[in-house]
């Protein structure tokens, strides 16, 4: 059952189980004008205890059920009862002892029956006064912590503010449904404001055309769903009417009640920034084509040239005499040098071929070990000039559907790079095979390349400092990696500084159908990378 609720003021509460002394008490007390509240048990008195607080207890020692003392007792056990005042009225017993149990069971006072009407009124208006003297206290501190909480909120508010107004920025603030309160200083300039009423048109407003009815959507959603979001938009500088990239992020501010009580977002100006970037774009686009424009103009005369050496050269050998093997022998050189030329032409134009996506493969069945061994054929001179032993270790027959150029390629530029740099020490070649994969390891003795360079030397004119003496422009390693990529493999290194270099090519008997990374948009993307 739902009891009403205490009256308010300082309240007595008269505990008496005989009705008369209840009728007398209230009659001493009444004149006074505090609320009274009798019961005639002491249970009733805890009761009522646990209701309210009380100026004042009278309390009858002599009660059936708890007597005063008992109750006395319990009252002073509660620490929200513990200090309310107990006067004890007792129509007996006017020895020590007893008087002496009312005042340690936490009496202030001990009246014995008949007492003076008045003075037990001018002692209730005593404890009465007291009490309300407290609470007006207890109030005054109440609205002191306030006013000291609201001056400490307003500070904390101006700080918040002007920390705001301080970031270069645009900041809004907006209520929980989205609805613009304030905008920083930073915000309003963009606008060429310095004030003024701030409502939703101050971004609607400064909107491109083509952003507001995405950016609508987009934050109608945001702001339903209750998470933070971010994107990209073009909002109007005031000062000269250029609509400007921003990225604005927009998060929820949560009370202390775990509500949603606004939003707070954030625009920063990254137009410099999409600008540089597409700038860039352009510039590496232009790169690009500048590379496949030039190898190709500078392929065509050299297939000439190289085939005048070639006639010159045979011409010289057929013809006797000192003076004609002096021009062989110079012939040679030049034969040797338009060679490189020619190497490092193949090697742009594979580079203008993969950034445009257009590298593609002729899969067909391939013997492994037999463009190990074509390639070994091919390099052997080159090998034994530098001193190099080649050792090939195969398993026989290595079937996979490969692209037999491709591969031939991959493995000329790891085993020349073996010969180049492998100071003339003996070359591992193994062909090995784990179920339906292969496994090809090139592995030399010579100067090895250092950890932090390691992964650096597969990317495009990207060279080990350990190189720095060897001829060389860093793209074959590039040019391996697209290649077994797009084979669906993987290659790695495995080297230590003067203690030489093993590269390792797991490749899959088959082409996974999922097509490798060899699209343009890929090699871009790289590219980019390379530029940060
Ligand atoms: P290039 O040899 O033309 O510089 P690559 O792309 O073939 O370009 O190789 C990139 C770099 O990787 C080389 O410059 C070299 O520093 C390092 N490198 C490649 N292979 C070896 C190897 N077998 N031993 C030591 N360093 C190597």
């Amino acid at each position: 059952m739902l009891e009403a609720p205490p009256p308010p003021g300082a309240a007595i509460l008269l505990v008496d189980d005989h009705p008369a002394n209840v009728v007398a008490l209230e009659a001493i007390l009444a004149p006074l004008g505090h609320p009274l509240v009798t019961v005639s048990s002491g249970e009733e008195a805890l009761r009522q205890i646990l209701r309210r607080d009380f100026a004042l207890i009278l309390l009858d020692v002599q009660m059936a059920g708890l007597d005063g003392f008992q109750t006395a007792n319990l009252i002073k056990q509660r620490p929200r009862s513990r200090y309310i005042p107990i006067i004890f009225i007792t129509a007996v017993g006017r020895d020590a002892a007893h008087v002496f149990r009312g005042y340690s069971e936490g009496a202030v006072d001990y009246l014995v029956k008949p007492f003076d009407p008045d003075i037990l009124r001018s002692k209730a208006q005593v404890f009465v006064d007291l009490y309300l003297k407290e609470e007006q206290l207890k109030a005054q501190e109440k609205l002191l912590r306030e006013h000291e909480r609201a001056a400490l909120q307003r500070a904390g508010e101006e700080r918040y503010r002007q920390l705001l107004d301080g970031l270069p920025q645009s900041i809004w603030a907006a209520d929980a449904e989205g609805h613009i309160t304030f905008w920083n200083r930073a915000g309003l300039a963009y606008q060429g404001r310095d004030s003024g009423p701030v409502t939703d048109e101050s971004l609607w407003g400064a909107l491109h055309p083509e952003d507001r009815a995405g950016v609508r959507e987009e934050f109608r959603d945001g702001i339903a769903r209750r998470v933070a979001f971010e994107r990209q938009l073009r909002l109007r500088r005031a000062s000269d009417g250029s609509h400007r990239w921003h990225l604005v992020r927009v998060v929820p501010e949560w009370a202390g009640d775990g509500s949603l009580s606004g939003w707070i977002a954030t625009a920063t100006d990254i137009d410099d920034q999409k600008k540089a970037e597409q700038t860039l774009r352009e510039a590496i686009g232009l790169r690009e084509d500048f590379l496949s424009v030039a190898s190709h103009e500078l392929r065509t005369p050299l297939t000439s040239l190289r085939l005048e050496v070639e006639n010159l050269l045979r011409f010289a050998r057929r013809s006797a005499g000192d003076a004609a093997a002096g021009v062989a022998t110079r012939v040679e050189r030049i034969d040797t040098q338009a060679a490189r030329l020619n190497h490092l032409i193949d090697e742009l134009l594979d580079v203008s071929r993969l950034a445009a996506g257009r590298l593609e493969l002729q899969i067909e069945e391939v013997d492994l070990a037999e463009v190990v061994a074509d390639v070994r054929a091919r390099l052997a001179d080159e090998a034994q000039r530098r001193g190099c032993a080649l050792d090939v270790r195969a398993i026989g027959k290595t079937i996979g559907s490969w692209d037999a150029s491709r591969l031939d390629q991959v493995i000329t530029n790891l085993l020349s790079n073996a010969i180049k740099y492998g100071a003339g020490k003996p070359i591992q070649i193994n062909i090995d095979a784990a179920g339906d994969r292969v496994l090809l390891a090139i592995h030399d003795h010579g100067l090895g390349i250092p950890p932090e360079d390691q992964d650096r030397i597969f990317h495009r004119f990207e060279r080990a400092a350990s190189s720095r003496n060897y001829a060389g422009i860093g793209l074959g390693l590039w040019i391996v990696k697209q290649i077994v990529d797009a084979l669906g493999g993987v290659i790695k290194v495995d080297s230590r500084p003067d203690r030489g270099s093993t590269f390792t090519v797991d490749l899959p008997r088959k082409r996974p159908t999922a097509p490798g990374p060899l699209s343009a948009a890929g090699v871009r993307a790289e590219a980019q990378q390379g530029a940060n």
